[in-house]
């Protein structure tokens, strides 16, 4: 294997061939049912014709056309669709080719936004621990997963953090959860105060935190709560719905169902369902007007923005979603959860279970009692993915920091095409493979 695939470069992968719903199929014929979607991607299975003629047809059309010189039907319907789906609020879009590109493109917005309303001193960020916004410098400096930023700390931007919304790990004995949700909200009021809100752009967040904490729903009142500061304050909210959003947890947003809207919201993953690259911005007409009756320009750009062959694809899968399969998302998250508690509700190291729609979170725990997390040492993650891998199942555990520890978990967002019986599958190869794995190590 000469192609270097980033982290796994000295790990033996499989060579995938071919997709059919939910399953992918390397060049040996093996079978590895997904329940992941990679990473939160694959929405629509791994062989949608949909998708995969619009694609077709773009591609017969025109591939690609710089958006210095045009813009182009996809990515007009693109923007009108998303808009249409959007609160009123939010008013453009603007697209890029991933998750990071967005973030990036998101902060910069916000930056750009205070520029033009000549408040130049706005230069911070607050993020959230355990968060993840992507690999670039911009977003990773936002971010709050320790392994991802040290390498890269003294390059990143100045940025401050509060604690996400996590009630297993944070909440106090007896505190109900929304007693807590106000509490991890108040936060940010504190962190506002203390760096002066003259000098912070905005608050970045995860609606649903995903990779660095295995799910973490926010707590009914959270979202509200930040909402009402940050208007207090005249600061922005930038919600990062790269994982959690297009449909992942029910509602083609996720903060649809915390009652509230960003000032910006990023999307990624779901968008095209992985048959193409492409990431989204959304943004306030507040923010949009700022721009464009001031200096009439987003000082930004890249090559492949709008690339009319991911927005093609954008739009097949916004078609798929909007024929009846987002609206299915609820109920078959609700049989999804019935089978985890049936497989983990009393397993002696599964802590927690969290989720909504198709996007839930095992928390895996040394012991059950304190929620003592497992050693880094037993590199548990890795032995699940291996093991499962081995199962024919696609499933994503990793390696979070609770309080300067390691903890476990496992993130599933299968394909939103997934039914009982797969489910059925998912359950007991996913516990075949926490079983195995955790009786590999020593504890
Ligand atoms: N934000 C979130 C919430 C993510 O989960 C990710 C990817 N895991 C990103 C941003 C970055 O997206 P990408 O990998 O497409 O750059």
């Amino acid at each position: 294997m000469t192609h270097i695939l980033h982290r796994h470069c000295r790990e033996s992968l499989p060579t995938v061939d071919t997709g059919e719903g939910v399953y992918l199929i390397d060049t040996k014929g093996k079978r590895y049912l997904d329940a992941c979607g990679g990473a939160a991607v694959s929405c629509l299975g791994h062989n949608h014709p949909d998708v995969i003629s619009a694609i077709q047809r773009q591609a017969e059309r025109i591939p690609f056309a710089h958006t210095g010189f045009f813009t182009s039907q996809p990515a007009e319907q693109l923007a009108d669709k998303l808009i249409e789906l959007s609160p009123a609020s939010l008013s453009h879009a603007y697209f890029v080719s991933g998750g990071s590109e967005a973030v990036e493109s998101a902060l910069k917005l916000a930056r750009q936004y205070w520029i033009e309303r000549e408040q130049p001193k706005r230069t911070h960020f607050i993020g959230r621990r355990q968060s993840y916004h992507g690999n670039t410098l911009g977003a990773l400096g936002v971010g709050g997963n320790q392994w991802r930023r040290a390498t890269f700390a003294p390059l990143l931007a100045p940025s401050s953090f509060i604690d996400p919304c996590y009630f297993y790990r944070n909440a106090m004995p007896e505190e109900t959860r929304i007693e807590y949700g106000e509490r991890a909200a108040q936060a940010l009021e504190e962190e506002i105060l203390r760096l002066g809100p003259e000098s912070v752009v905005g608050f970045v967040a995860e609606t649903f935190v995903g990779a660095t904490a295995g799910v973490l729903p926010p707590e009914n009142g959270y979202f509200r709560r930040v909402r009402e500061i940050c208007d207090h304050y005249d600061i922005l909210l930038i919600l990062d719905e790269v994982m959690c959003g297009t449909g992942r947890t029910g509602t083609f947003f996720a903060f649809e169902q915390e009652g509230i809207v960003p000032d910006i919201v990023a999307l990624a993953k779901g968008l095209a369902a992985g048959y193409q690259p492409i990431g989204a911005v959304l943004l306030n007409k507040h923010i949009y007007h700022a721009i464009n009756d001031g200096s009439g320009f987003f000082q930004h750009g890249h090559t492949f923005l709008a690339h009319p062959i991911a927005c093609a694809a954008a739009n097949a899968t916004l078609d798929v979603l909007a024929s009846g399969l987002l609206d299915e998302v609820s109920d078959k998250g609700k049989s999804f959860y019935q089978r985890l508690v049936e497989a983990f509700g009393d397993h002696q190291h599964v802590g927690d279970i969290r989720g909504r729609g198709l996007f839930w979170g095992l928390e895996l725990v040394a012991d059950k009692a304190s929620k003592m997390p497992f050693k880094p040492a037993t590199q548990l993650h890795k032995r699940i993915k291996h093991i499962a891998m081995q199962q024919g199942l696609m499933c994503y555990p990793m390696a979070g920091t609770i309080d300067g520890q390691q903890g476990h978990h496992i993130l599933l967002a299968p394909p939103f095409i997934i039914n009982e019986e797969e489910i059925q599958h998912l359950a007991e190869r996913l516990t075949r493979s926490v079983n195995e794995a955790i009786a590999s190590v020593s504890l």
